[in-house]
């Protein structure tokens, strides 16, 4: 096995989730098709609700935006004839989401109704969220050799929360120290993880950075952010260059603290 000996300035374990602890299928694949299969059903269950019905309005304000580009798909209001037109509303609603997935887009309005149909997921426990099976046990060795362990994703804060607390192997959220997401900055910025260090009370070099992004890892390094790069199944390749200019792990297990000698 490889071994890959952390730098003994290093208090801070900083964590990516997607090809980093958790598999690129899990998120593109489990999470994104659990959507296009329920959203229906959760419209109906929730339509009562003022969460719901902002969901909708949301939705619909961004629709209007969007009645330029071709196939998108309008969400009429409510008739004000007392007509009943839930089912033709809820059927907009989900055309619109459909289109809108289609074309992998981040609207805000898709990402809010996303996050609540997850949470409605992961709190029902219809979904669970799965890790690398080297992932919890390793974070709670360095725990034990008094690593901090910070998460930092592109998944907002709420969405990282309901992965780590609602997963195959429990609620873990007690072995992190706090999570960051794109309110800090873009991952690929090296400001980003400047600012993480300042949050955190550390510096830059304090800290270890693992993800499967070779521009988050150059981003990090630039600001005198430690990096490794994980390799994982199912994560993009890397280049020759890469290969030869990054420190690799292809398991947690792989890194060696200097504290557990
Ligand atoms: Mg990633």
């Amino acid at each position: 096995m490889v071994v890959l000996s952390v730098p003994p300035e290093v208090t801070v374990i900083l964590l990516d989730i997607e090809g980093t602890t958790t598999p690129i299928a899990f998120v593109k694949d489990t999470l994104f098709s659990y959507i296009r299969e329920n959203v229906k059903d959760y419209l109906h269950t929730h339509w009562g609700e003022e969460e719901c019905q902002q969901d909708v309005s949301l939705l619909r304000k961004q629709a209007e935006e969007d009645s330029h580009l071709e196939g998108a798909v309008p969400i009429p209001v409510r008739s004000e004839h007392g007509v009943d037109d839930t089912e033709q509303i809820i059927q907009a609603v989900v055309d619109n989401v459909y289109w809108q997935m289609s074309l992998d887009r981040k609207t805000p309005a898709l990402k809010q109704l996303q996050g609540h149909i997850w949470r409605a997921a992961f709190t029902a426990g219809t979904v669970k969220a799965e890790f690398f099976e080297d992932v919890v046990p390793a974070i709670r060795k360095w725990r034990q050799a008094g690593m901090k362990v910070y998460i930092y994703s592109s998944g907002s804060v709420e969405a990282q929360k309901l992965l780590f607390g609602y997963s195959t192997e429990g609620n873990i959220l007690e072995l992190f120290d706090g999570h960051f997401d794109t309110k800090i900055g873009h991952k690929i910025e090296s400001e980003s993880y400047r600012r993480i260090a300042t949050s955190i009370g550390c510096s830059p070099n304090n800290i270890l950075f693992l993800t499967d992004v070779t521009r988050e890892a150059n981003a990090a390094e630039e600001a005198d952010v430690h990096v490794a790069v994980v390799v994982r199944p199912g994560n993009a390749g890397l280049t020759d260059d890469e290969k030869s200019y990054f420190n690799l792990i292809t398991s947690f297990n792989e890194l060696f603290l200097p504290s557990s000698t």
